[in-house]
């Protein structure tokens, strides 16, 4: 059987046949507001923790561990039960705690820069498989509370829509996250947009732009040549006034490909009529791309050339990027060299091979 995780407080409840409500209620708050695993929910008789951890065991298993930013960063490579693997890391901030998640083992979308997307599509990932993404990264944070949810690991969220979906009202509903701490970021999919921004969550969405050029785009993100992006701006716009939510555009920037005056001047012409809020990063290397992020000058003067042009710009915190959190690099790096960073400084690296 699945994950205790795939089901709402409902579902549980009916998992649990015979057994009195007030044992749904205190397994339900074990699993979902105390973060604990079912045979730490000592509320629970033995014999019945027994079973469930039988019946249900944890989807993920620990095969690297990584600590770096003085213990603020973690990132995990996870097996799933037929031996896929997923990363998800963990950032600690003054102000929020956020974890960043895999949607699927591998990603269909072929974006060129991206590490996720040279190494192609394993499969789809449960419903369980994510939260318990976000539990083990819970767990690993506190005292401190998770604050912040991120699909901004492996795969393309909205190409694993009803997983993404129920996910993301497990989240609000059962673990009592604010919506809109919640974010979804999307290579630009855009009748999953549309869809989305009619579901009644008030998240967060982020899409990934790279480039306001359609021949540009073409090449870097391949979806763009079914939703060009005169069609993904249409999204764009349904998103912001269904939801009465502001989006944000993310752009990694790659030497002489989008980090030109031209580009600029046609990120400034897509971005200004959505009043998006526009997200730079220097691109990471990866072993697919032969080609450099841009240097931190001309990062900076990228940004004050859209603050100039009345575009909403920040350069994104790139802490952690000497472990590659959460930004395309996942599934390279650790890969057959756990704790291997690329600035050479040291990590700690903690194998676990137990389930967590
Ligand atoms: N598939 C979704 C979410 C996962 S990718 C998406 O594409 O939005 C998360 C973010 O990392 C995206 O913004 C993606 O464009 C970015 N990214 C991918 N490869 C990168 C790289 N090599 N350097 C910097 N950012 C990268
Ligand atoms: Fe997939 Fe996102 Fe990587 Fe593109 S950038 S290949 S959509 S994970």
């Amino acid at each position: 059987m699945g994950s205790l995780y795939e089901l709402t407080r409902e579902e549980l409840g009916a998992s649990l046949t015979g057994e009195p409500r007030f044992r749904v209620d205190q397994l339900w708050r074990g699993l979902w507001r105390e973060d604990r695993l079912v045979d730490e929910v000592t509320t629970l008789p033995k014999g019945l923790r027994e079973r469930l951890a039988l019946e249900h065991p944890s989807s993920l298993t620990a095969i690297n561990e990584v600590v770096s930013d003085g213990g603020a960063t973690t990132r995990w490579v996870f097996a799933l039960h037929d031996g896929a693997t997923i990363e998800t890391v963990l950032m600690a901030y003054e102000d929020r705690v956020t974890v960043c998640v895999s949607s699927q083992a591998g990603c269909a979308m072929g974006c060129s820069f991206c590490a996720t997307g040279q190494a192609g599509f394993t499969r789809q990932l449960s419903v369980g498989e994510v939260i318990e993404q976000v539990v083990v990264a819970a767990r690993a944070g506190a005292p401190r509370r998770l604050s912040n949810v991120v699909f901004m690991g492996m795969g393309e969220p909205l190409a694993n829509y009803d997983v993404t979906v129920g996910v993301l009202r497990r989240l609000h509903e059962e673990r009592g996250m604010s919506a809109r701490h919640l974010t979804v970021s999307t290579v630009g999919v855009a009748p999953a947009i549309e869809r989305l921004a009619g579901e009644g969550l008030a998240l967060t969405l982020a899409v990934s732009l790279h480039s306001a050029n359609d021949e540009v785009r073409n090449d870097l993100a391949p979806i763009n040549r079914r939703y060009d992006l005169t069609r993904l701006a249409a999204a764009c716009r349904h998103w912001i006034e269904e939801t009465g939510r502001r989006l944000s555009f993310e752009w990694a920037l790659i030497d002489g490909v989008n980090d030109t005056d031209r580009a600029l001047d046609e990120l400034a012409a897509y971005t200004r009529p959505l009043a998006a809020h526009v997200n730079l990063i220097p691109l990471n290397p990866t072993p697919g791309y032969l080609v450099r992020g841009s240097a931190p000058e001309r990062v900076r003067a990228f940004r004050d050339g859209l603050i100039a042009r009345g575009v909403n710009a920040t350069v994104r915190n790139t802490r952690g990027r000497s472990i590659d959190a959460a930004c395309g690099q996942l599934a390279t790096v650790t890969r057959g060299k756990p704790g291997l960073r690329r600035d050479g400084s040291t990590t700690t690296v903690a194998l676990r091979n137990k389930p967590l």
